[in-house]
C-alpha cells in the first residue's frame, strides 16, 4: 500500500474529523460555554437589573463579579465576565452563579 498518495480512506479519515471539530464547536456553543474570545452577551439576554433578586443573590456573590473602583454605580461598580457593561455588587441576572461553590467556573474559562 503506497502512503504518500492520499486515498478515499485518508480522505474520509480528514472529513471525519473535521466534521467532529465542527460538532466540537457547536457543542460548546449549546451548552452555553462562551470560549473567552467571544463578545459578552447583552444584559437583556440574562434579564439583568440593578437590584438584587428575591432570594437575596447579586452580583457581589457570584463568581463573575470584578469589583472596581469607579463606573455607572460608583464605587459599587464592576466588570463582569458574562454580560457587557458595567454592573453593580447589589445588581443581579440570570447567569448568577455562586462564587462560593467550588463546582462553579467563571464564564469564558
Ligand atoms: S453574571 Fe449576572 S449576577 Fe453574575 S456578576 Fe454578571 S451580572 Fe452579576
Amino acid at each position: 500500500m503506497n502512503h504518500d498518495k492520499p486515498t478515499s480512506t485518508t480522505t474520509r479519515r480528514a472529513a471525519i474529523t473535521g466534521a467532529a471539530k465542527t460538532l466540537a464547536a457547536i457543542g460548546v456553543v449549546v451548552m452555553g460555554i462562551r470560549p473567552a474570545f467571544a463578545a459578552k452577551a447583552a444584559k437583556d439576554d440574562f434579564f439583568f437589573q440593578d437590584t438584587p433578586d428575591e432570594s437575596g443573590k447579586k452580583c457581589s456573590g457570584c463568581i463573575n463579579f470584578s469589583p472596581k473602583a469607579t463606573g455607572q454605580y460608583g464605587a459599587d461598580s464592576g466588570d463582569c465576565a458574562l454580560v457587557e457593561g458595567d454592573v453593580c455588587t447589589h445588581c443581579y441576572c440570570q447567569g448568577w452563579t455562586d462564587k462560593n461553590d467550588p463546582k462553579s467556573k467563571k464564564a469564558g474559562t
